[in-house]
């Protein structure tokens, strides 16, 4: 196996994953980090620069995992770093008001004008289950549509998949989920215009919302058909549900205004979070006003948080919107995500390997398959032995992918020209390595 051949390169990580499993479930804070879907062990970083990180061993690496997406300015920007250095001394959380959280949520209305209203919360996953909770406030009804291989962070009523494309007979994905509650979450796949009608026409009365991944990115990258989501719009406005865009993701990757933004959707509520913190913890979500006026202390819907709006997150946010908002960006984004994606389409082919790739903005995604990627069923049938193999190469050629191929990519402002070239080499190389 590749990651057995190179020991001495990875020794200092090795040893920390060995000590970390002493101590923490798995080794790891969450559950992705542990390679389990490429094999091998974690490597442990100590630094990271620009578009690079550093491992404890030594080893520099490009990064187009970037913590999972909030880096969007790339590690440790200097105005960044300012914000939150400048922040941190005067004071690193009050749990009373302060000036910066309206302006970050100034800043979001402005980009993102279907919310009226936003709440800052501490993660994606406090998101989802907040505007989940709003949503049934709203409708008064108790059960939510979400597609099979969309991600909404690990609240119980989102880890769930539905047996056998039978939406009705929902089973917990984890043990620990009440099956009561599993039973109100109605899963059908993505891209399915047809099977959301359906379920519409059987549950309608009783589905408070429907939540979706506008461009999943947490099944690989699988952008939606083309009028997909207009339909799920109409859908959900004809039966009065509250149709949950989810871009704790998408928000300011796939386009500077999210999903919503490129193809033109207004949602009832979305959910954001990772690039809106800069790398610090965060969370928000927003929408229409007469929606949002339940929450409290406004409305009867309890919601809260200690580091709710805690000012470092805010500073960090603040002033990475403020960097994405300067000209030329997103057409950066689009060049460089493009000479990624057809370099890699150019290889594989030289090399007869089968590939999909997707790619808006600042993301990208790459299978290796051979019929395109709709949905989670397809997903799942992309090689996953070829993609481990395929990790691995890049890791020894210093670049650093999602340790899972149904995850995106991601690029950063401080990914530029030289850094591409840097890449596409390595996956030359690579490249060379797969049969
Ligand atoms: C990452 C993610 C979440 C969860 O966010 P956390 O901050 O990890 O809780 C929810 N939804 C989507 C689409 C995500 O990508």
């Amino acid at each position: 196996m590749v990651e057995e051949s190179n020991g001495t390169r990875y020794k200092r990580s090795r040893a920390a994953f060995m000590q970390a499993k002493a101590s923490i479930p798995g080794g790891v804070n969450s559950p992705v980090r542990a390679f389990r879907a490429v094999g091998g062990d974690p490597v442990y970083f100590s630094r990271g620069e620009g578009p690079y990180v550093w491992d404890i061993d030594g080893n520099r690496y490009v990064d187009y995992m970037l913590s999972w997406g909030p880096l969007i300015a790339g590690h440790a920007h200097p105005r960044v770093v300012a914000a939150v250095q400048e922040q941190a001394a005067k004071g690193t959380s009050f749990g009373a008001p302060t000036l910066i959280e309206t302006e970050l949520a100034e800043a979001i209305k402005a980009i993102f004008p279907s919310m009226d209203l936003v709440r800052m919360v501490n993660s994606g996953t406090e998101a989802t289950m907040s505007a989940l909770r709003l949503a049934r406030a709203y409708t008064g009804r108790s059960k939510i549509v979400k597609f099979e291989g969309c991600y909404h962070g690990h609240a119980d009523s989102f880890l769930i998949r539905a047996g056998s494309g039978v939406a009705t007979l929902s089973l917990p994905d984890s043990p620990g989920v009440p099956g009561d509650l599993a039973a109100l979450t109605l899963t059908i796949p993505y891209n399915d215009v047809d099977a959301l009608r359906l379920l519409f026409q059987e549950h309608g009365e009783d589905i408070a919302g429907v939540i979706v991944e506008a461009v999943a990115g947490n099944m690989g990258m699988v952008v939606p058909d083309h009028g997909y989501l207009q339909a799920v719009r109409e859908i959900t406005s004809a039966y009065d549900a509250v149709l949950i865009f989810d871009e704790v993701m998408t928000g300011f990757r796939v386009h500077l205004g999210g999903a919503q933004a490129l193809f033109g959707i207004t949602p009832d509520l979305t959910t954001l979070g990772k690039v809106i913190g800069g790398g610090l913890p965060v969370g928000a979500y927003g929408g229409r006003k007469e929606i949002m006026e339940l929450v409290a202390p406004l409305g009867p819907v309890y919601q809260a948080g200690t580091l709710s709006g805690n000012p470092l997150a805010m500073a960090a946010g603040l002033e990475t919107l403020r960097l994405i908002q300067e000209e030329g960006v997103y057409e950066g984004f689009t060049k460089k995500g493009q000479a990624l994606t057809s370099a890699f389409q150019s290889f594989a082919k030289k090399r007869g390997i089968p590939v999909q790739t997707t790619q808006l903005g600042s993301m990208f995604g790459a299978f290796f398959a051979s019929v395109p990627v709709r949905d989670y069923e397809t997903a799942k049938k992309a090689d996953a032995e070829r993609y481990r193999k395929y990790f691995h190469a890049m890791l020894e050629a210093g670049v650093y992918l999602a340790p899972s191929q149904l995850e995106s990519s991601f690029l950063s402002l401080a990914h530029d020209d030289e850094v591409i070239a840097f890449t596409i080499q390595a996956m030359e190389k690579a490249f060379q390595q797969l049969n």
